[in-house]
């Protein structure tokens, strides 16, 4: 079975274009939204809708969902593209894109399309491709990096055209000097194209974060990439836009991680989305020893599961398996801070987590706001440094939630 969430990006959510009992074929769009800021869902497998249900997904919330179940053979259906260069023009890109479905795959899920269609008055000349990877355990850019350096950088250069920028860097950690060195070697020929080795720190891979590194300019708060003349792109994203673009490939399927010390085998696995967590587990040789956290996505950026049955989704990238005995006790008095401003120090969007932590607690939203909350990347370094263990990042994504409701309202 593969359980497709109806909404599994940032944006609006899909409505479905089949009904139960329908037969679908694998890369057939299945949903899709009118709002600019969505993008459609395609069926990764050829098989039958068995239901339009409510299902659990990895934020513990029931979203309305697409359940397919595959047949034993495969039939697949692709986007038609231009064959020709010239067709290629920035609009049919960014069309070839959304038709995709394409997303943000290091995570955040965001429309790619928008991404590639900045505001007229804010040009970008500069593309960066983030290699970074700094979460632990997940290793999925570092073997894209490796196996597919054709696509990245035919990918860039799409992205490039797309929203007329002259430059393009491949940013990677200086922990994967294979990945810097397999980069290099293909780009020797690209004149508009860099390869930077930056330091390996977390966050590296955050926009912000690695914008400033390479180009030494500062996101304004409150701001976007494209307010100092930048676009960032995941590695991963980058490869889904050469092959929707020159295979007409829907994005349909991933490559996740399946690690940490509580799993009998670690693998790179490529996924159809909507495949259950439970299967990958299994697949992997199950959990060995104790758990303590299963967690979708990466352990600073991640949820911890309570449950097997929720789906991949386009911005999974990764399952990290902690055993108990690496797993913090969880505590009950999360208001306990000692003032010792490691929090602080270590939060790279340099706002102060403490006080937003205290203001949360307090139900002061509008202070909450005034002391930058929306600026926070969710890069869990607060948490991790905290002495009292204090839950920060579950808080924020609280306290965030509820300052976008009010705003909506
Ligand atoms: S998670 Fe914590 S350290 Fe990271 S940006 Fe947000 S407040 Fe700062
Ligand atoms: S790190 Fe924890 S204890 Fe220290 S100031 Fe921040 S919230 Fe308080």
């Amino acid at each position: 079975m593969v359980v497709l969430p109806l909404s599994q990006h940032v944006g609006a959510p899909c409505e479905p274009l089949i009904q139960v009992g329908d037969k679908v074929k694998a890369g057939q769009k299945v949903a899709e939204s009118s709002a600019f800021c969505s993008a459609p869902i395609h069926s990764p497998v050829f098989g039958e809708v068995k239901a339009i249900e409510p299902h659990l997904t990895f934020t513990s919330a029931k979203v309305m969902s697409i359940v397919i179940a595959p047949f034993e053979e495969q039939q697949e259906e692709r986007i038609v593209v231009p064959r020709d260069e010239t067709e290629l023009t920035p609009e049919v890109i960014r069309e070839i894109v959304k038709e995709a479905g394409i997303v943000g795959l290091g995570g955040a899920a965001f429309p790619t399309h928008v991404k590639l269609s900045p505001p007229k008055e804010k040009p970008i000349d500069t593309v960066i491709i983030n290699g970074c990877e700094c979460e632990p355990y997940l290793t999925v850019d570092h073997r894209n990096l490796l196996e597919k350096p054709e696509k990245i950088i035919d990918g860039l250069k799409l992205i490039m055209k797309t929203v007329s920028a002259k430059q393009g860097y491949i940013a990677i950690e200086d922990n994967k000097p294979d990945a810097i060195e397999t980069i290099l070697k293909h780009c020797e020929k690209e004149v508009e194209i860099d390869v930077v080795a930056l330091k390996t720190k977390y966050p590296q891979g955050a926009e912000k974060q690695l914008i400033k590194a390479i180009l030494k300019r500062e996101v304004p708060s409150g701001g976007l990439p494209f307010d100092v003349g930048a676009l960032v792109q995941n590695v991963g994203t980058t490869i889904a836009i050469s092959e929707a673009v020159r295979e007409g490939k829907p994005l349909i399927e991933r490559i996740i991680t399946v690690s940490g010390q509580g799993i009998k085998e670690a693998k790179n696995l490529l996924v159809k989305i909507g495949t259950l967590a439970r299967e990958l587990i299994d697949f992997c040789g199950d959990v060995v020893g104790e758990t303590g956290k299963i967690i979708f996505g990466g352990p600073m950026t991640g949820y911890a599961l309570f449950t097997l049955d929720v789906p991949v989704v386009k911005g999974t990238s990764g399952i990290v398996v902690i055993p108990k005995k690496m797993t913090p006790e969880l505590r009950d008095q999360i208001d306990l801070c000692i003032r010792c401003g490691r929090c602080v120090e270590a939060c790279p969007s340099r706002i102060m987590p403490n006080f937003i932590l205290d203001f949360t607690l307090a139900e002061k939203l509008d202070l909450v706001e005034k002391y930058g909350v929306l600026d926070c990347i969710e890069c869990g370094c607060c948490g991790f440094v905290c002495p009292t263990k204090r839950p920060f990042v579950q808080l924020i994504r609280y306290a965030k939630g509820k300052i976008l409701e009010e705003k909506k309202a």
